[in-house]
């Protein structure tokens, strides 16, 4: 048991839950989906939905690995659910959402990590939800860089895959992960379709320098990556890692600035800002939209 700092001024955040309980949870329930903002205890739960924006959690609610500042489930997946796209869709027809981020657990167990799952669900948001712009926060496919091609054919506006923390974090962060291999799915993604908006984030306070940060943003500019967000790590349970450090408002501020220095088109930094934040708002800036 690892006992974080108390939470500073700056974290309060207000779980305007309400509407989201009273009007939405049941109707997801109806519908048999699920979404990244329950199962990762998301502190913007209300504010993302009320602004039509919804993350949904697809390929169940159990993971293949064991990230150690993550709330989900990791243990044996359940066989994928075949009807579950048509189902998101259909989520997303009926609540009206605008933007929709396509997220899942890591699925090792599946032959492509479930990339074809990813594009089926996307043609089906084109049938059932047109308005809608469609935003794939993917796993790192173990590297395949065909499991990322098919994703990336299936036309989402936005391709997402999200570093996390810095190189030298890894192991302890994300044992089952690796920086490199991270890296090369952002490239790949941007090598196949060069006009794909990449988009990529990470966690603040587990014990990285501002140097590493800066280092690790120069590594995702030179693989083309477009958009970026930077939170506040907060952990979950006392079984995850603890905080080492709250960064205040005015980091993120310069943060952000020296990112937009860097080249990158859009930037969402601040302490409660997650990958999915206000992701509709970056999707939806017009002279970044290239033709589908
Ligand atoms: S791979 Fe993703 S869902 Fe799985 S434990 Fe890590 S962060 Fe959580």
């Amino acid at each position: 048991m690892q006992k974080s700092p108390p939470l500073p001024e700056w974290i309060k955040p207000v779980f305007r839950k309400r509407p989201y309980l009273e009007y939405l949870a049941p109707r997801l329930r109806r519908l048999g989906v699920a979404t990244v903002c329950e199962s990762a205890r998301c502190p913007n739960l209300g504010e993302c939905f009320s602004q039509g924006e919804a993350t949904f959690l697809l390929m169940g609610e159990v993971c293949t690995r064991d990230c150690r500042f993550c709330a989900v489930q990791t243990g044996k997946p359940a066989p994928l659910d075949e009807d579950e796209p048509r189902r998101v869709a259909l989520a997303t027809k009926e609540l009206g959402l605008k933007h929709v981020v396509l997220t899942c657990v890591t699925r090792d167990d599946l032959a492509d990590g479930g990339a074809a799952h990813f594009a089926a669900a996307i043609s089906a948001m084109r049938k059932l939800a047109p308005w809608a712009s469609v935003e794939v926060l993917a796993p790192d496919f173990r590297g395949d860089c065909d499991a990322v091609k098919t994703v990336v054919q299936a036309a989402p506006e936005i391709f997402a895959h999200n570093m996390e923390t810095v190189s030298r974090l890894y192991p302890q962060v994300r044992p089952q992960a690796d920086w490199e291999r991270s890296l090369e799915v952002l490239r790949c993604a941007k090598k196949c379709r060069p006009s794909l908006l990449i988009k990529s984030g990470l966690m603040l306070g587990l014990g990285e320098t501002r140097e590493e940060i800066l280092d690790a943003l120069g590594q995702l500019r030179r693989v083309g990556t477009d958009f970026l967000t930077l939170g506040q790590y907060l952990q979950p349970t006392q079984n995850h890692l603890p905080v080492v450090k709250y960064l205040p408002p005015e980091a993120y501020r310069e943060l952000a600035a020296e990112a937009k220095e860097m080249g990158f088109r859009e930037v969402l930094a601040g302490p409660l800002v997650r990958s999915s934040y206000h992701a509709g708002e970056m999707a939806r800036l017009e002279e970044h939209r290239e033709p589908v």
